[in-house]
């Protein structure tokens, strides 16, 4: 035997199971010899690919830093005073670290299991706090996708909310940024309601109206009391929307004081990096009696088991999830790890120190505002908070090249308008050179900007009077030694992938490698502008285009599109598309989407945002398309079929084989076939979409390469699509009245959440082609040693050819809850007593858990999976026994706290031992949850959804 030195690529590092030995171990309990002869007996013949992946070779750690380094250099870090959304903010550097840079949080998961995630839970209950005090109103959400895509969402609340007709149209205001009036107006498009843009500071047009949109300040920067107008609307019986800056309603009086229903905006500048566009947290807030028209998550205060307070999602009923075509929003994935950096800003800063912020931040428009009316410019408006509008007819460029040569970037209004948009961040010296920019220089940029301080360019009448912020929380964190302490105290009472494995079927809880992250808070990625001009974004674009064509060669399509900022988005986006299409050739009536029973609830839930009626597929017992049942729907509807929405390999963890059938039924019937992408991770250099029969698919590129979930969301959902849908992908969002030919924009930026991307672009260049093929040859492993590991202990339900599941499986508990009494549920809350977050939970089907290891665990660690899962089955079969009843078994009582196990007399009918450490390995490394099992159920019908008031505190 030759011995060559050991060279470890990243590959090697990315997958859990490094050592042959252990390769052929798994291997030899399925009966194959190789990873080759595996994935030839699962993945059906004929849609495999003919040829390796064509991507470039695969790169070191230290060489793709270099190459994003290089990239990053191509960058240019201006001073960003364009506005329009977007500001820059100085992020603590304790929360940078902390929080952004840290896997205790960014590598957690969705908080659906509430009794894990309680440090998350309570970071996003501060958050919503935060916003509900600001913007003064009774309940916000835990966050939106981006700002344009909240008012969106706005406008649709109050159409349903509202009484209006159903023919009553939304009027939104002249002065919102164009951005957001383009994804609204895509929206309703889709969704074929009338939105008219008018100035509604000369009162409301005519005709019924369900709601109005206007925005504080407004587009131009404008301060302008909306109390006239919103009484006009409540008259008319119209709902109001204020899109609104957090940081100037610490000023200026809140939307909620105003008489507004509901307000949404961006949480961005509240310490969260630019990021060239995203990823940010937006919010919705909205007045009391409207909780259940509310999109995306909502935390709650429930209590527990043992009678704690302890926080979890609540009115879950109104999500997609579970409501499905009938949810209020298809919003799944979030910003919840944006919105928990918002939300610790917030935080460290306090009332007072926010307060200070935005009184230095407006000192300094103040400056600029006086600067250029001392020099004889116009200002569009003297009422402003922190974005001036100069009006310089015909001279908007040579000022904005002016102050470019001083290195900042100004908004370009239009030729005879610049817009300078103060922020944290801003100094007498860039106001300075600010001035000299429109030559008005020679200003004494200190004296007014003292003077400004605690006086207002706005009317008195407006200036905030209520107190904000006062909870005990907002005030206990201020010093560095106190904020480190929390950020680690709530991470601790979380499991995240930084301490366990999370087998969670259909979300692929892969590895995030470090490398891969490190580069996203380099100042010349984060520190970008999205609307900064093209020749300061080279590195930007280049590294998006090179991320583009490697997606478009690892599905097969012919062009991807990046703007999606979750996979829900994806799908809303990729619908459009497909709608576009079928108009553009005449077919319009075509509006059905066939979607099966199996399907993830986004599905259905964009279906209907894209203005499509859901008709829903029959799956059989075996798992598959109940293929009778689709011909009959073809041909019931052919002549109003506009797509399938499939997921591939099935939800059900299969790989189908009639796949290329479907898609050729619905072809033939003049329909669109959409392949939900989320299970890529059982696709990439094995199959593609694009060539075995998709038109369109979106990507989880937070499942499947390697973006962290970040305790749910940022995510990116790109869409790729096949040539004849090119036309169709999302516009940029700031063009006027769209770009010809192409889907509406469904974000506020043409890159999306662009920040994450160097994570997935790392990805897929350390990996290179054939380690991305051997990591979806290494989540079959996982997945099919699992599946037959346990499948003695716990039916495993669905498998496709030869026996074997794709990358993930699911595990029956029905015939055991019938006779055992106990539930998926029980054994997801057991799991953590050992130390595990629990499967997905009955998802796709109810009443079973769907495993899904992903390539990146080790043996040992699937081990420790199983056995786990082992030992519980055992427990089970005790209470078959009659060994206790199941009400007083360790699995109705799991997960169990330290407290519950010590405190106390134990009159359980198992011992303390079993409770806490019911196998071996648990007694070196022990995770307690911080709460037993949450009534959820309570939580909804005592609706608490932020911190408690400082009274609460009182003795
Ligand atoms: C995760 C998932 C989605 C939704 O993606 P989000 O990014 O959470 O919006 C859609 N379909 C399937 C099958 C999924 O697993």
């Amino acid at each position: 035997m030759s011995v060559t030195p050991t060279h470890r690529t990243f590959a090697d590092r990315h997958m859990g199971v490094t050592a042959d030995s252990d390769r052929d171990q798994m291997l030899g309990a399925l009966g194959f010899d190789s990873l080759d002869a595996l994935v030839d007996a699962a993945v059906p013949a004929d849609i495999r690919m003919d040829a390796p992946l064509a991507l470039p070779g695969a790169r070191s750690e230290e060489e793709i830093l270099g190459d994003l380094r290089g990239l990053a250099n191509q960058n240019t870090v201006m001073t960003q005073m364009i506005g329009q959304g977007f500001y820059d903010t100085h992020t603590p550097p304790v929360i940078r670290r902390n929080v952004l840079e840290s896997p205790a949080w960014y590598t957690a998961y969705t908080p659906y299991q509430p009794e894990i995630s309680q440090g998350r839970l309570e970071a996003l209950l501060n958050f919503q706090t935060m916003v509900s005090d600001l913007t003064g109103l009774d309940v916000a959400n835990a966050s939106m996708l981006d700002e344009s895509s909240a008012a969106a969402e706005a406008v649709l609340l109050m159409r349903r909310a509202s009484k209006a007709a159903a023919t009553a149209k939304a009027v939104i205001d002249q002065n919102l940024f164009p951005q957001t009036i383009n994804v609204i107006l895509g929206r309703a498009e889709a969704l074929d309601f009338t939105v008219e843009v008018a100035d509604l500071s000369q009162g409301l047009p005519e005709g019924d109206i369900f709601g109005i949109v206007l925005q504080q300040p407004g587009g131009d920067g404008a301060v302008v009391d909306h109390a006239a107008i919103i009484a006009e609307a409540k008259e008319r019986g119209a709902m109001t929307t204020i899109i609104a800056d957090l940081l100037a309603l610490t000023l200026i009086t809140s939307p909620g004081e105003q008489g507004a229903d509901v307000a949404v905006g961006n949480t961005q500048r509240f310490g969260v990096p630019l990021f060239y566009g995203g990823p940010h947290a937006a919010y919705l807030s909205i007045r009391a009696g409207l909780e259940r028209a509310l999109p995306g998550r909502l935390v709650g205060v429930s209590r527990d088991a043992e009678g704690r307070q302890a926080c979890r999602l609540a009115l879950q009923t109104r999500e997609q999830h579970i409501r499905r075509e009938k949810a209020t929003s298809n919003i799944c994935t979030a910003q919840a790890l944006l919105a928990i950096t918002a939300s610790m800003y917030v935080l460290y800063h306090g009332a007072d120190g926010l307060k200070g912020i935005a009184e230095r931040t407006h000192a300094h428009a103040r400056t600029i505002a006086a600067g250029l009316t001392a020099a004889g410019i116009r200002v569009a408006s003297a009422s402003f908070f922190d974005t001036v509008t100069a009006i310089v007819p015909d001279r908007a460029d040579a000022v904005i090249a002016a102050a470019a040569d001083r290195g900042i970037n100004l908004r370009r209004i239009d030729a005879g308008a610049v817009g300078i948009s103060a922020d944290e961040t801003t100094t007498a010296a860039h106001v300075a050179r600010v001035l000299e920019a429109f030559a008005a220089a020679g200003f004494d940029v200190a004296a007014p900007e003292a003077a400004a301080l605690g006086d207002y360019a706005f009317d008195a009448a407006l200036a905030r009077t209520s107190d904000y912020l006062t909870q005990p929380i907002f005030w206990e964190h201020r010093s560095e030694t106190q904020m480190l302490r929390y950020l680690r105290r709530l991470a601790d009472r979380d499991l995240a992938l930084d301490r366990t494995m999370i087998p969670l079927g259909s979300c692929t809880m892969k590895l995030n490698s470090t490398a891969e992250m490190e580069s996203i808070s380099w100042p010349e990625f984060a520190g970008i502008h999205p609307y900064a001009p093209a020749d300061q974004t080279a590195g930007w674009r280049a590294l998006i285009e090179d991320l583009e064509r490697r997606l478009v060669e690892i599905t097969g399509y012919a062009g991807v599109s990046v703007q999606p900022n979750s996979g829900a988005q994806g799908e809303y986006a990729g619908l459009n598309a497909i709608r576009a299409y079928h108009v553009a050739r005449g077919e319009s009536q075509r509006t059905i989407c066939l979607i099966p029973a199996s399907a993830h609830g986004t599905n259905a839930a964009s279906a209907v945002l894209a203005g499509m009626r859901v008709v829903v597929v029959k799956n059989l017992e075996t798992g598959t398309i109940d293929m009778d049942d689709l011909k009959a729907k073809i041909e019931k509807h052919a002549h109003e079929l506009a797509a399938i929405m499939i997921t591939y390999p099935s939800t059900y963890g299969v790989y189908d084989t009639d796949v290329r059938e479907v898609c050729a039924r619905v072809h033939d019937a003049g329909g669109q076939v959409y392949i939900d992408g989320a299970n890529m991770n059982a696709l990439v250099g094995v199959a593609q979409p694009g060539k075995f029969g998709g038109d369109v698919s979106h990507l989880n590129l937070h499942k499947t390469f390697a973006i962290p979930h970040g305790g749910g969301g940022p995510g990116v959902g790109p869409i790729g699509v096949a040539e004849h849908l090119l036309p169709y992908l999302p516009s940029d969002p700031r063009a006027v009245a769209g770009v010809a030919g192409s889907a509406t924009p469904v974000v506020a930026t043409l890159f999306g959440s662009a920040g994450v991307l160097p994570i997935s672009y790392a990805y897929i260049a350390m990996m290179g082609g054939d380690g991305l093929t051997d990591a979806t040859r290494h989540a079959l492993l996982g997945a099919n040693y699992i599946a037959a590991q346990l499948r003695d202990h716990f039916p495993v339900l669905f498998t496709g050819a030869g026996g074997l599941v794709a990358h993930e499986c699911i595990l029956d508990l029905r015939e055991l809850t019938k006779v055992s009494g106990v539930t998926a549920e029980d054994v997801a809350k057991r799991l953590i007593d050992f130390g595990f977050h629990a499967p997905t939970l009955a998802f796709p089907v109810a009443g079973t858990l769907m495993v899904e290891p992903t390539e990146s665990e080790a043996l040992d660690e699937i081990e420790r999976f199983i056995e786990a899962m082992i030992a519980i089955r055992a427990e089970i079969q005790e209470i078959i026994d009659g060994r206790f009843e199941v009400v007083d078994s360790p699995l109705r009582n799991a997960p169990h706290t330290a407290e519950g196990v010590i405190a106390g007399e134990w009159d359980r009918a198992y011992s303390r031992e079993q409770a806490a450490y019911p196998v071996a390995r648990l007694r070196t490394d022990k995770y307690f949850p911080p709460v037993a099992r949450i009534d959820g159920a309570f939580g909804d019908r005592n609706l608490v959804c932020a911190c408690p008031a400082p009274e609460a505190f009182e003795d």
